[in-house]
This record gives structure tokens, sequence and C-alpha cells, in this order.
């Protein structure tokens, strides 16, 4: 418990928005009540003082975690976890008899978009390490490249990618079958217990104290096994990364429209993107003179709209590729490589402002987690909180008790596990307590995530 407290005051303490959603949220409530325009005018005074506090607060933090004379230490630790992992990866997908070996068979052709797909193939992949199965791809038909997955990374190995075996068994299998077939995600019976939320026990630990989102953090780490790019692709990336200028500090922006409006997710305006990066960039030390961001979308009027309204920005983005993306659904080998660059671009960006509701930019997220120590704060969704979808139940925890105050508000007490439903992004969040099974709000300070380590094979 105590190991578990000061883990969530150490999320807190590196991440006080919730505060800022909080006070900004009652105080812009409270502004478009009143009539008296004094103090109105005191109301936005005080937001913008605040605002203000909150940069200088997020700096001090920040330099904090500068000079407490471990950011070598973490730097190392995060790097000797990453060889690991990687090399536990490695190990697993080359055996060195193929003909023998135990294999889990994964067909990349889920009904769905690219995250998507790429996430069941994490999916897969995980439960292969967790069952210590190497992992054959099935990828031939592809739709989005009928040459299947060679054609744009790597092979998920150098010595075996034969499905071919003595015995063969749909999923689970046992022991001995050597060749069991994984299902998606939503036919998979019995569940999984390798799939997300849970991170291997053995890395959790060293992970904790390095990283505030472990979960996040690992699928990182699959996804940077996985699509290992060919030099083909290599070439691609950079030839756009020098062409297209892509220099740091940036932002980067997902808005993604088209089927997914109305039907998965609301609308939103670009201009509520910018306001998010307007505040990233305002809460920086030293804003840089010129703002720039990446800016990807399935829908090329949005880059036109964005070019048009801020006219001050540097929009980084690449016009072939939102062609191609309005055409997506089409999965032509043209929208491959266009949500390739936009994924690779959008997790080498400093931030990342979309919406968690789509998995491109779930993706992109993961991916950031590669490129420094702890990425995991570096993103403002519009809608969603982070989840991965399919995954086993992930509650969180209490760590305060709270006695509701207002209409619509649950009673929470230390310990009680909530399925949180979502996040206001305004101080509270909405969720069910498992505990008494009623559906409410509560301040979203007052639950954290919890690290679900479960003993995955060790790979000695
Ligand atoms: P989701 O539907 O947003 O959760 O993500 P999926 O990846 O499952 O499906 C969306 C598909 O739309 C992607 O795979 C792409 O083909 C296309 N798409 C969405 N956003 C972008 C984008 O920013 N750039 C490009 N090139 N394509 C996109």
């Amino acid at each position: 418990e105590r190991e578990r407290d000061l883990n969530s005051l150490f999320t807190k303490v590196k991440s006080p928005n919730g505060n800022q959603f909080f006070i900004n949220s009652e105080l812009s409530l409270l502004q478009k009540k009143v009539q008296d325009e004094t103090l109105k005018n005191e109301i936005k005074d005080t937001l913008e003082e605040l605002s203000e506090y909150k940069k200088y607060l997020l700096i001090d933090i920040k330099d904090l975690s500068e000079s407490d004379g471990y950011n070598s230490w973490r730097k190392n630790e995060i790097t000797e976890l990453s060889t690991l992992v990687q090399q536990r990866f490695r190990n697993l997908q080359n055996p060195i008899d193929c003909d023998n070996a135990r294999k889990l068979i994964c067909n990349i052709n889920k009904g769905c978009g690219f995250g998507c797909q790429i996430h069941h193939l994490v999916y897969c992949f995980l439960v292969a390490y967790g069952t210590k199965r190497t992992l054959i791809l099935k990828s031939k038909g592809w739709r989005y490249q009928k040459d299947g997955w060679e054609s744009v990374f790597q092979p998920l190995s150098n010595t075996c990618l034969s499905a071919n075996g003595q015995t063969h068994s749909n999923w689970p299998g046992d022991e001995n079958t050597q060749v069991v077939i994984l299902p998606i995600v939503d036919n998979v019976f019995p569940k999984p217990i390798f799939q997300p939320p849970s991170v291997p026990s053995d890395l959790a630990e060293r992970l904790r104290k390095v990283h505030n989102y472990p979960l996040v953090w690992w699928i990182g780490q699959v996804l940077k096994y996985l699509m290992r790019p060919t030099i083909e692709t290599k070439m691609l990336l950079s030839e756009k990364e020098e062409k297209m200028k892509f220099t740091k500090p940036i932002v980067g922006v997902h808005v993604r429209r088209t089927d997914k409006v109305g039907t998965e997710a609301a609308f939103h305006d670009v201009d509520e993107y910018m306001l998010k990066v307007e505040e990233y960039f305002n809460n920086l030390k030293n804003p840089p003179e010129k703002r720039r961001i990446y800016l990807a979308s399935d829908d090329p009027k949005v880059i036109i709209t964005a070019r048009q309204r801020y006219p001050n920005y540097e929009i980084i983005a690449d016009t072939d590729i939102a062609q191609t993306a309005s055409i997506a659904r089409r999965y032509s080998n043209l929208s491959l490589q266009g949500i390739i660059m936009d994924i690779h671009f959008l997790s080498l960006c400093d931030y990342i402002v979309c919406t968690f509701s789509s998995q491109v930019c779930r993706v992109a997220y993961e991916l950031m987690q590669t490129y420094s120590i702890d990425a995991s704060n570096k993103f403002r969704s519009l809608d969603d909180i982070y989840y991965y979808g399919g995954q086993n139940p992930n509650p969180q925890i209490v760590i305060y008790d709270h006695v509701p105050r207002k209409k619509g508000e649950i009673e929470l007490k230390f310990n009680d596990k909530i399925e949180v439903y979502g996040n206001h992004w305004n101080g509270y969040s909405k969720g069910r307590n498992l505990r008494t099974g009623v559906v409410g709000l509560f301040p979203s300070y007052k639950v954290v995530n919890v690290v679900k380590a479960v003993d995955f094979p060790k790979y000695d």
C-alpha cells in the first residue's frame, strides 16, 4: 500500500493538470453566470494568473526531476529494460529448430483499419510471449498490401516463418500442441491473462520507478519490435523527414474524421485541438518563436482549414499523405504508406493532441514512449482516456475517500475499485464503483491507475 501511495503521489506531482482542469472549468462556469462586468473581469484575470502559476509549477517540477541527480540513472535503467525486452523478443522469435518450435498463428486481416490491425497483432504477440510460442504472422492478401507485412516491415523472424507443425489446435490448445491458432480478441475464450493491462511482473517493479504508465511503455516495446521498417520504408521515412523539414520543437496533431465521426466518436473542430497546442507552447519555459505542428488527418480538408486559420503556425503535413488518407478505407498500397508515415511522425513529436478514441493516435502515443524516458504525460486527448481495445478489466483504485457533494457524484472509499467510463477533463471522471455498483461522477485525482503485474516467462 505504501508503495502504491508513493507511486500515485509521484504520478500526481508530475501531472498537476487535474487540479487545473477543475479550477479552470469551475471558474469559467462562474464567469458565465455572473452579470457584473467588474466581477467577470476579475475572474478572467484570476484565470490568467492561475495558468501562469501552473506554467511555473510545471517548470519547477521538470527542473526538480532533472536536478535530483538521478536522470542519468533513469536513462540507463529504461535503456537497459528496453535492451532486455528486445533481446527476449528476438530470442522468442528466432528458434534454432523451426520444424519443432512451438508456434502461435495470428492472421493480420482483422476487419478493421491499420491501427486496429496493429493492436490485434500486439495482442497476438503478447500471448505468444506469455505462452513461449514463436509468433507466426499470416499476412498474404493483407487488405492494405496484398504481398503482406514483409513488403513494408521486417519479418518477425529470421529463422522461422512457417506455420507447419506436427499437431495443430485452436486456442488454447495444451502444452504439447505444437501449433496453436489464436482468434481475434473479441472471440477468444478463455481470455489470455497475458493481454493488456498485464505487464510482466519481473519488469513491473523496475518500470514503476522510471515510467508513470508501465502498460503503455510495454506496448510501445512490442511495437518497436513489430514495426521495424524495411530498408525501403526507412529510406522513404527519412526522405519525407527531410522534404517536410520535420524539426523540433513540434506538436503532433491527429484529427480523425470521415467514417469515425458520428459512429464511434464526436466531431471536434480544428480550433479545439489548436487550443491545446497553444497551451502546450505557452507552458514551455522558452516558447519557440516559430510554433510548429505536424498535422495528420484522414480528411485533407482539415489541413487546408488549419493553414487558413493559423497562418502564424508552421504546419507540417504531407499533402500526398492527406490525399491518400482520404481513400484510406480502400486499403490501397498508397494509403498504407500514408498511415505508416503519419504514425511515425506523430510518434516523433514532443507532445500529441488527438482523440484517444482513435487507434491511430493510441499507436502513435505508445510508440512515443520508445523515444524518451517517460512520455506518458505528453498528450492531450479530446475524448477518451487511454485504453487498449478488448483489454481485460482494468479498474482504477481509490486513494482518497470521497463524500458526494453535488447531485450525480458517488461515494468513494479507500481501496474501492472503480471501472472508469471516461474523464470529463474538468476535474471529474465518470465511473462505476465496483463495491457499491453505483455509477456517477467523482474527482479524478482520488483514483489512480495500478500496474497489473502478471507472471510471464522470464526468458533466462
Ligand atoms: P480508428 O478507426 O481511428 O480507431 O483507427 P483504425 O486505424 O482502426 O482505422 C482508421 C484508418 O483510417 C487508418 O487505418 C487509416 O487507414 C485511416 N486514417 C485515420 N487517420 C489517418 C491519418 O491521420 N493519416 C492517414 N494517412 N490515414 C488515416
